[in-house]
């Protein structure tokens, strides 16, 4: 999953609107992001799948076996809520850690199984992941109602506390369209292959 995480940090910003979204939207894109150097380096890739298009959407088996591995997701999501943590309090920081972790989970059902339990894959135990990804057009669906439904449960949350002030109704209009509008490019980009 990659555009859909975005609708996860909209809907928690809902629920915890001190936290900012900026924020929000980098912890779930995390383990993510600290895959690009990784990726750059050549010790995490991605394999193509035999038969598809090697930049197509879902079309390949990840190799993050640090990123995305369980014990790496929650030591890279307590880093980012602990960092976080000492800028924006606690409870920001329990948020943001939370959210991070959630990237593995939303990313399970999406992967071929090629998500190990332990860094590096070690000890040879099962790797995980539900395979959406297999079905491009459900996998893409999905996505996008996780990014429609996050951004309209924000906007809703957003327009509630803001009330009758038009510049926070301004405002709460504003960033619900930032988060469809990042998502909705980001679905795009990734089913155009690039
Ligand atoms: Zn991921």
């Amino acid at each position: 999953m990659i555009a859909g995480h975005f609708g996860l940090a909209a809907a928690t910003k809902a629920k915890a609107p001190e936290v900012p979204l900026w924020s929000l939207m980098l912890a779930t894109q995390w383990l993510d992001v600290v895959f690009v150097p990784l990726f750059l380096a050549g010790v995490e890739r991605i394999e193509p799948v035999a038969g598809m298009k090697p930049n197509a959407y879902g079309a390949g088996i990840i190799h993050a076996d640090y990123t995305h591995s369980l014990v790496g997701a929650v030591v890279l999501a307590l880093l980012f809520g602990g960092v976080a943590g000492l800028r924006y309090g606690r409870r920001s920081g329990t948020v943001l850690g939370l959210v991070a972790f959630s990237h593995w989970l939303l990313d399970l059902p999406m992967h071929r199984a090629d998500m190990p339990i332990l860094p590096g894959g070690a000890g040879d135990l099962p790797r995980l992941g539900f395979g959406l990804w297999r079905s491009p057009a459900a996998s893409a669906i999905l996505e996008l109602a996780f990014v429609v439904t996050g951004a309209v449960i924000y906007w809703r949350a957003a327009r509630r506390v803001a009330g009758a002030d038009p510049a926070m109704v301004r405002r709460a209009h504003r960033c619900g369209a930032a988060v469809l509008v990042v998502g909705l490019l980001t679905l795009a980009l990734n089913l155009a292959g690039a």
